[in-house]
């Protein structure tokens, strides 16, 4: 596949620490029937930001075709390894920071030789974002469509295996009480994979807060009581997180850190983009309905930011052995030394 090297193509699109993503605005004229973007929903291009060891996209993509596609059944967002230039990459670079141009800074490794072409799931027309601590959630309102959309990382959905047996707290309640940001948390990650409808409907109310007016608050709390009780998503990234049989602290400092613990770092801080519309545009497989009175919502769930993880990195290493030691050493896990002005309930 070959897309537009056009600078002029590609406006910026959002950016995260190690990518930033441009979409194809065919300003240069081109005639997409006859070129380019074969998949008119693919496109978003990834590009790698300068960061020192970090995999470039042909290593990354490998990662993704091997070892996290496979794994997703189907709910990984669609993707392509895309060739790019050197002229591309110095362009888009020379636009970072334009106002003038809805540029941010941003700094691209142009010694990439590629990028990765993906599915936009963002319905159009969508408003700026609400942002509560745990969600994004946008949403468009109109007589002839409703849609949002969801993003936010579900994070570690299961205990970490070095966790003491009488531990109180799972591993992401733990760090956030260590961080000092208990006051924050009113979820718990492992709640996603509870099936009880009424605890579901607690959990979603904590989720949404007070983000969202009378509209949308009620069928967002719906269809995400759906996904949370109905989708498969939940148990599919906690099935790859309990592939790895090793804690980062089990490891010995002579032994390399194997592919299954780099698939339960990606899994681990992947995103999980929810969109919901009262048509179903995209014709998405395995999409969940809710009929509220005469509108019916189609909700479709798809994860993204699967990325291999620099584990080669002895920093990085040496980084996440030392936050599960103090975890333990401190006694995080066990809530000894939890500040009881926010101890969290326990999440077991
Ligand atoms: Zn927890």
């Amino acid at each position: 596949m070959t897309i537009s090297l056009d600078p002029r193509d590609w406006k910026y699109f959002s950016q995260g620490a190690a990518n930033v993503i441009f979409q194809f605005s065919n300003n240069s004229g081109l005639n997409t029937s006859t070129t380019n973007l074969e998949d008119p929903q693919l496109c978003l291009l990834r590009l790698r930001k300068k960061i020192k060891d970090l995999p470039t996209t042909v290593d990354n993509w490998s990662f993704i075709e091997n070892s996290v596609i496979p794994l997703t059944n189907g709910y990984m967002a669609s993707m392509k390894l895309v060739k790019i230039d050197t002229e591309l990459l110095l362009a888009l670079n020379d636009k970072a920071g334009q106002s003038s141009d809805n540029f941010p800074f941003f700094e691209l490794n142009i010694s990439e030789s590629h990028g990765i072409l993906m599915q936009n799931l963002r319905p159009p027309h969508l408003m700026a974002a609400n942002k509560n601590k745990y969600l994004h959630i946008s949403t468009f309102f109109s007589d002839f469509l409703r849609s949002a959309f969801i993003e936010f990382k579900p994070k570690w959905l299961v205990q970490s295996l070095s966790a003491p047996s009488n531990s109180r707290y799972c591993r992401t309640c733990a760090v956030k009480q260590m961080r000092g940001k208990s006051h924050q948390i009113t979820y718990c990650p492992l709640q996603l994979l509870k099936k009880n409808a009424q605890d579901v409907k607690k959990l979603v109310d904590r989720l949404l807060g007070d983000t969202l007016d009378e509209i949308w608050h009620p069928i967002i709390g719906l269809c995400l009581h759906k996904v949370v009780m109905e989708s498969p998503v939940f148990s599919i990234i906690k099935s790859i997180q309990e592939m790895c049989q090793k804690s980062i602290v089990d490891y010995s400092d002579t032994e390399d850190l194997d592919n299954e613990f780099g698939l339960f770092m990606s899994a681990c801080d992947c995103t999980l983009l929810i969109n919901i519309m009262t048509n179903n545009i995209q014709a998405e497989r395995d999409v969940l309905t809710i009929k509220e009175g005469e509108t019916t919502y189609f909700i479709s769930c798809k994860l993204v930011d699967l990325d291999k993880k620099n584990i080669i990195s002895p920093i990085k290493r040496k980084h996440w052995k030392s936050i599960e030691e103090k975890l333990i050493n401190e006694g995080w896990y066990t809530g000894i030394n939890s500040n009881s002005a926010h101890q969290l309930p326990s999440c077991f």
